[in-house]
């Protein structure tokens, strides 16, 4: 057996209660009112698409984030889709997206007919770096008026989506700097990060439409879920009706006055959520306890470094990750294999996207940063267990 193995395995087992022997990535924890407001769904009768949840759990979520208004959908990704259809992005516009992030970033984009640009991310934060998108975009951007456009592909360069990895904030002050300049849309994917913070102010309230997710993983869940975020009354009003099949308010009438989807959340989904978000604070309070557990335990050992939030931030720790150091990632297959057999989950980061045989393609800048984080991020259990 891999004596690194078992030198990591003891440190994690220290972390985590000790009265468990299976520990999965992440677990979701209902100990509040789940029950109780799922029932009152059902013994309402009012499971879909009508009912009073779905309005509390957009009206508390927004109140948490600090924006004006929630739209709740079925799921993060069709929050994405939202979000860049109001950003204005329209067929062959070109959208910055990091290679380093789950799927669903870019195949938002791609939903939109749009095209995803893979950028690099840095180590700081596991995100979008800004310093080398602001390098990368002096040297391929041209201006016509006020658009900007990749002077190497002539496509029009519309928005950018960093997306907050693991709960962790990028950075994102220079990054609105850059969008100004740029006239870029700032769209967050704020998926994994929930309670997680820039400089004070919540994430998902920065750009000018955010996304993020409920999905059985992430901090909390409605089973499936996810809502759109946003200051702007007209942007959310425009996304209600698209996510409602563009339907117009009328009694009777089906009248569709453009395409839409039918992406809003059930009634039962959001009873869910609502007890869920109760826990939050309970579930933010647990994680960083468990972060500091790990950081302890990992302290003293040399081969690994425990990924720690940026100091601009404070992060949700929604997913805690070790790196091993340069001289070890060639044991990253053999830990990952034997930590899995052990009943212990623990999972890689994401393939690059531009790597993936769909994103070949794309246009991209160079990514020696995100190409050495995949491999040596190791992620490790992060339930909020009590
Ligand atoms: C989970 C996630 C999504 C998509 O959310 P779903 O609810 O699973 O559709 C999008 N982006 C990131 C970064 C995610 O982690």
């Amino acid at each position: 057996m891999n004596p690194l193995f078992e030198k990591l395995r003891d440190a994690i087992l220290q972390a985590l209660p000790n009265n468990k022997k299976e520990f999965p990535l992440h677990e979701p924890l209902f100990e509040g009112n789940e029950w109780e407001y799922v029932k009152s769904c059902i013994d309402s009768g009012w499971v879909s698409s009508v009912g009073t949840y779905v309005e509390r759990f957009e009206e508390n979520l927004a109140s948490i984030v600090g924006v004006r208004r929630a739209v709740a959908v079925v799921n993060g990704t069709s929050a994405l889709h939202i979000c860049l259809l109001l950003a204005g992005i329209r067929e062959n516009d070109e959208v910055i997206v990091p290679t380093l992030t789950f799927i669903a970033t870019a195949n938002a984009v791609h939903y939109t007919r749009a095209i995803a640009h893979f950028v690099d991310v840095e180590e700081r934060t596991l995100g979008l770096d800004p310093v080398k998108l602001n390098d990368y975009l002096k040297d391929i951007v041209i201006k016509k008026g006020q658009e900007s456009y990749n002077k190497y592909t002539g496509r029009r360069l519309k928005a950018v989506i960093p997306m907050h990895t693991f709960g962790h904030p990028v950075d994102l002050e220079p990054l609105l700097e850059i969008c100004d300049k740029y006239n870029l849309v700032l769209i967050e994917d704020a998926a994994e990060s929930l309670g997680s913070y820039y400089k004070g102010k919540h994430t998902g309230s920065f750009g000018k439409i955010s996304a993020i997710s409920f999905n059985g993983n992430k901090i909390l869940t409605t089973g499936g879920g996810g809502a759109i975020l946003t200051n702007c009354d007209e942007i959310a009003d425009m996304a209600r009706h698209l996510t409602n099949q563009a339907k117009r308010n009328h009694r009777w009438e089906y009248i569709h006055d453009q395409i839409g989807y039918n992406y809003r959340m059930p009634n039962l989904n959001a009873a869910l959520g609502c007890a869920q978000l109760e826990q939050l604070p309970n579930f933010l309070q647990r994680k960083r306890k468990l972060s500091l557990k790990y950081m302890e335990v990992f302290k003293d050992i040399d081969e690994v470094e425990f990924f720690k939030e940026p100091c601009f931030a404070q992060s949700n720790y929604w997913l805690n990750c070790i790196l091993l150091r340069d001289q070890y990632i060639d044991l990253m297959d053999d830990l990952l294999n034997s930590f899995n057999k052990s009943g212990i989950n623990v999972r890689p980061i994401w393939k690059l996207l531009h790597t993936l045989d769909i994103y070949k393609g794309n246009p991209k800048m160079e990514t020696t940063t995100a190409e050495k984080l995949e491999k040596k991020v190791i992620c490790i259990p992060s339930s909020a267990y009590n």
